[in-house]
């Protein structure tokens, strides 16, 4: 019998670690756009394009009108836990901004070609900087590292290029760009729905028609319309339940369908809690459990909502993806929206029902 001996135990290569890393929180290329589209809105934009190739795979490109970057910043940029949202871990308790970990940009820098172009308000010119692994890199072609002066609007422009080409196993699992470009589009509604005051814009490479178009000035409801289409549009009631500060509760608000409307897809819940695109499976299968009253069975909802819960009762930092979140009295919370859910269903159900009897 040959002795088995123990293997030798030694430090991965920092690479490596970045790369493992990386590819946690960006999964998929709908992730890389979520984490830019997250960085655009928390840069006060107004008016946000999206241009996706090959489902993102190729090329991811998104272009906003807010506060730019400092040319000085651009040189740790993309250097992991660098971000100008919070200073001690106690900022957590009172997050506005969506981004707090600085690690989306040094992410991508890991597994893409990233290129960012940005001209804040004070600065005569816009500055070009190209990024690999964290640090600044000349462009193709050109030899100096730093960034270069361009023409430019005031704002960001975020290309990366060729996701994962340092991740075949990654890439290979990939199978359908068009999958890919529909969870993007997904996310984009989403967040077209809910960012009132935005604008935004999406697109496949090349195409001459964009696939999503909201303008600044639209109304919760013509957003709806615009990304889920008129017979969700027509159906819709609102819902809102007020502020409940023993369970830490802001407030809820949003759109339901009636009963009027019954599909045969089953669309996932538009949720945001605290301004974050989020899933909540808990309240899912209590909306899911209460419409079946309501609609055919094997039929569903279309639903919105937006749930404003207490900053130091909500705990976004469950998950580099941030797409989980915890918050205190679910339960009850829960409870509270099934009722008002509930009650504006049964509204309109025998409003319809006393109309069909006369
Ligand atoms: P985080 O959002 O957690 O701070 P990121 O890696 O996503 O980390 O971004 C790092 C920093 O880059 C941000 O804190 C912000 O200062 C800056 N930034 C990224 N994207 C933009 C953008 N579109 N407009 C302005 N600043 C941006
Ligand atoms: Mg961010």
């Amino acid at each position: 019998e040959k002795l088995k001996l123990p293997p030798k135990i030694k430090p991965l290569d920092v690479s490596v670690i970045n790369r493992i890393a990386a590819g946690e929180i960006i999964v998929a290329p709908a992730n890389a756009l979520k984490e830019m589209l997250e960085n655009s809105i928390d840069a006060g934009s107004t008016s946000i394009d999206i241009v996706v190739k090959d489902g993102g795979l190729k090329l991811l490109q998104i272009s906003d009108n807010g506060h730019g970057i400092n040319r000085d910043d651009l040189g740790i940029l993309c250097e992991r836990f660098t971000t100008s949202k919070i200073s001690s871990f106690e900022d957590l308790n009172a997050i506005a901004t969506y981004g707090f970990r600085g690690e989306a940009l040094a992410s991508i820098s890991h597994i893409a070609h990233l290129t960012v172009t940005t001209r804040s308000e004070d600065s005569d010119c816009a500055w070009r900087a190209t990024y690999l692994d964290s640090k600044l890199v000349p462009a193709k072609g050109g030899a100096s590292a730093d960034p270069r002066p361009v023409a430019g609007r005031k704002g960001t422009q975020i290309l990366v290029e060729d996701l994962f080409f340092n991740v075949p196993s990654r890439l290979r699992a990939f199978r359908s760009p068009a999958d890919e470009y529909n969870r993007i589009a997904d996310v984009v509604g989403r967040y077209a729905i809910h960012c009132e005051g935005i604008a935004f814009t999406c697109k496949k490479h090349g195409e001459p028609h964009h696939s999503l178009i909201t303008t600044a000035q639209a109304s919760t409801i013509d957003r709806i319309r615009t990304v889920y289409g008129v017979a969700i549009a027509n159906e819709l009631i609102k819902v809102s339940v007020a502020e409940d500060k023993r369970l830490g509760l802001v407030g809820a608000s949003g759109y339901i369908t009636n009963a009027n409307f019954n599909a045969k897809k089953n669309y996932q819940p538009v949720l945001f809690i605290n301004h974050r695109a989020v899933t909540c499976d808990p309240l899912k299968r209590a909306l899911a459990q209460l419409y079946s009253a309501f609609l055919p069975k094997g039929s569903h909802s279309f639903t919105y909502l937006s749930l404003r819960i207490a900053p130091d009762k909500l705990d976004v930092n469950v998950h580099p993806t941030k797409r989980e979140v915890r918050f205190l009295n679910e339960d009850e919370i829960i409870q509270r929206i099934c009722d008002n859910v509930q009650h504006v269903l049964g509204e309109v159900d025998t409003s319809r029902a006393f109309k069909t009897q006369s």
